[in-house]
């Protein structure tokens, strides 16, 4: 576990430097749940910049305010999700919110970086800021449980993200001993990260909470059980990107030259300020 500034307790569930493995994604911090007193800061983490792809975060609780030099901003609150697309390159800043800062309470989030193709890596910055209420909750059968997307579909519901490459955001509670049916192309990548409970996959293997695991590459249809207390988890799944992935901090980009133009541009002022 680290520290995102002083307001995001995260766990790296996994990074771009661990290797190729799990393209589109990046990187996956879970800030699972963390108790903040009454504050009059906002805690959280300051002007950054990001360059070559995109940061999604979904809050379960708490409030996250974000602000960046694309002249976006907003406050999201459990069940919102804030999909932004850095591109070219942006700066922002990422706090707690005001209500929250001041009443202080339950902090749970995710952030997942998800890579953009070469060809969108310089695209201009884009921001979605996709509230509870735009995202479709399927029912699953026989009340096994309750399937959000965010992106990508899921039982003829479509998610309310734009993403550049076929991607999958779910955020899944299953009953005790509900099961989800996963049927997704054998090519793309699939993950899933436990926030609560215990997941059987295909009978066959148990992931706890806070573990991420990754699906066999091949696997087609697969079987996600919730056992006896019930599980929440997100999955996400993706078709890979298959370029280079060369990375610098908040910087990934396909050549080693690339980065040092975006550390100059960084530098120079070109991805804008606060
Ligand atoms: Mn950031």
């Amino acid at each position: 576990m680290h520290w995102v500034g002083d307001g995001f307790p995260v766990r790296s569930m996994f990074s771009y430097a661990d290797g190729p493995e799990l393209s589109p994604f990046l990187l996956l911090d879970y800030a699972a749940p963390s108790h903040f007193p009454p504050a009059e800061q906002p805690r959280g983490v300051g002007p950054h910049p990001h360059r070559g792809f995109e940061t999604v975060t979904v809050v379960f609780a708490g409030e996250v305010a974000h602000r960046d030099s694309a002249g976006n901003g907003g406050t999201i609150g459990p069940g919102d999700v804030q999909w932004m697309t850095a591109a070219s390159g942006i700066v922002h800043e990422e706090f707690h919110g005001e209500a929250f800062t001041k009443r202080g309470g339950e902090m749970e989030m995710v952030q997942l970086w998800v890579n953009l193709p070469s060809r969108a890596k310089m695209s201009p910055p884009r921001y979605q800021d996709l509230r509870d209420a735009m995202i479709p909750r399927v029912a699953l059968a026989e009340d096994a449980g309750v399937v959000r997307v965010i992106a990508g579909s899921f039982q003829g519901s479509k998610g309310p993200a734009h993403t550049e490459t076929p991607v999958e955001l779910w955020d899944v509670a299953l009953q005790p001993n509900g099961e989800l049916r996963v049927d997704l192309p054998a090519t793309n990548t699939k993950i899933v990260l436990v926030r609560r409970g215990e997941l059987r996959i295909d009978g066959a293997h148990t992931v706890a909470q806070n573990e991420l695991v990754r699906m066999p590459v091949g696997a087609g249809a697969l079987s996600l059980r919730a056992t006896g207390n019930g599980a929440s988890f997100v999955v996400m799944a993706g078709e890979p990107i298959a370029e280079p992935v060369v990375g610098h901090g908040p910087f990934v980009m396909n050549t080693r030259e690339e980065i040092e133009t975006a550390v100059r541009d960084y530098q120079a002022g070109r991805m804008g300020s606060l």
